[in-house]
């Protein structure tokens, strides 16, 4: 442990140009490494045609579609009245016509970062009272108010000019097309048939906990929420080592065969450093979701292991094994984590803020205390987020900004954790578990999570074997 300590600790002082020339390089150049692995993925796929039985021995993150996995949500809209008849091209279904017959062109526009409603609805014809007129109704207004880069309008107009329109999706569930008309607004709301469809995925890390889901397949934002599940057990800004593996099973959305969005991790086992976590997501009979491991008791625990936001920092993982400490290494009790300038700061545990200021050495630091033992410090912040002394502040809350203020060299977030004000090893020190669910609840937990563990298992061993 003492040697893993001294790992821990020596980042402080070290030069950060070539970590922060690192992270620059891998954040600018997304899609390369995309095509990269593509053309990985594709010489796969030759290689096994070709070769049959021969499985290249790399090819250890795979990502499989699970058959009869099929579910169909609850649909809460009722059905439309007179849908139209369908051209079967996907821009110009019969539901979308509504109120234009099957010979108008719809035009697909995509919202682009800094464009606000007003803008796009005047650029595709619809004028400012025309748009007040679609925010009357509450519904429509969430979905106007709150556009994302991305987010799909349609607009079209009737050949004779006598009516045109907009085609939105309100929610998940929701497509509204309005048609306006001299008669006024005509506005008809259809069911969107959303389905889940299962996966699995078994990926070792190599490189990143990123670049492993990469290559098995799954999204970044399931590779964060996989890490967000394991995350009070794993800091996987620290602990994670190449060889350590996951099995997960996921679901994303899907829309009309369309990809919609990413849906939660159900089950998942991670190995890190040899020993083995596990996550079953459970619903209780009260409604409430969260994680839980395999004996019954919730992964959430009274502290996050990594107080920095994961998703920024992971990119360093394989800097920081290749380079051993540079420049000189002084005493300090702590753990440091170096993520770049504005890396939000989060805190680790329910509190309250006894101190937010400028302290000699820390710079920018905020102190919170978590109950009557524990307290934690974040120094070196570029600034605070709105925070104020004496402040409750929940877990995960951000609290501040990755900086270099007070003796740092370079950006990074200096975390101290301390039972009863004495600086401890958050690893080392031994909270309360949780409560396991009670019997009756552990019951129908069991029986959830049982083929699911049994399901991980079997892919665990197919993949160990694959990888021999
Ligand atoms: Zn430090």
């Amino acid at each position: 442990m003492n040697g893993f300590m001294a790992c821990r600790q020596h980042f402080h002082y070290y030069k950060f140009s070539t970590m922060r020339t690192s992270v620059r390089d891998i954040v600018a150049a997304p899609v390369s490494w995309r095509r990269r692995h593509w053309l990985i993925a594709g010489a796969a796929l030759t290689l096994t045609l070709l070769a049959g039985a021969v499985i290249p021995r790399w090819a250890s993150a795979t990502r499989q579609p699970e058959t009869n996995a099929l579910t169909t949500l609850n649909l809460e809209v009722p059905p439309l009245p007179s849908p139209q008849t369908t051209d079967g091209d996907t821009d110009t279904d019969a539901s979308a016509s509504a109120g234009f017959g099957d010979d108008v062109d719809w035009q697909v526009v995509t919202v682009r970062p800094g464009q606000t409603v007003g803008d796009i609805f005047r650029q595709h014809g619809i004028s400012p009272g025309e748009l007040q007129k679609l925010l009357d109704d509450r519904s429509n207004a969430t979905a106007l108010h709150n556009i994302h880069p991305g987010d799909e309008f349609a607009f079209a107009r009737s050949a004779d000019d006598s009516r045109h329109g907009v085609r939105f999706d309100r929610d998940d569930h929701t497509r509204v097309v309005d048609t306006f008309a001299a008669d006024g607004l005509h506005q008809s709301v259809q069911d969107r048939q959303l389905e889940r469809r299962t996966y699995v995925a078994h990926g070792v890390v190599e490189r990143s906990l990123f670049d492993a889901g990469e290559q098995a397949g799954m999204s970044d934002s399931m590779v964060l929420k996989l890490a967000n599940a394991f995350g009070y057990d794993i800091d996987f800004a620290q602990d994670l080592r190449q060889g350590d593996s996951f099995t997960v099973i996921y679901d994303d959305v899907y829309c009309e065969g369309e990809h919609l969005h990413t849906g939660e991790i159900i089950a998942a086992t991670f190995v890190n450093r040899g020993k083995r976590f596990s996550a079953f997501r459970y619903t209780d009979s009260s409604g409430n979701t969260m994680y839980y491991s395999g004996d019954g008791r919730p992964l959430r625990k009274a502290f996050l292991r990594t107080p920095v936001e994961f998703s920024r920092i992971s990119s360093l993982f394989s800097v920081a094994r290749l380079h051993p400490v540079l420049g000189t290494m002084r005493a300090h009790r702590g753990v440091d984590y170096a993520a770049p300038t504005g890396t939000p700061v989060h805190a680790a545990g329910e509190g309250r803020v006894t101190f937010r200021g400028w302290q000699n050495g820390y710079g920018n630091v905020v102190i919170l205390q978590h109950g009557g033992r524990y307290s934690t410090l974040y120094g070196h912040m570029s600034r605070f987020a709105s925070i104020q002394t004496g402040q409750h502040v929940s877990q995960g809350q951000t609290i501040g900004f990755v900086g270099m203020t007070g003796m740092a060299t370079g950006p990074h977030l200096h975390y101290e954790f301390r039972v009863d004000g004495v600086h401890r090893d958050p690893l080392t020190v031994t909270l309360p578990k949780p409560e396991p669910l009670p019997p009756t609840e552990f019951a129908r937990f069991e029986r959830q999570s049982q083929p699911l563990l049994a399901k991980l298992k079997t892919l665990e061993a197919t993949q160990l074997a694959l990888a021999k």
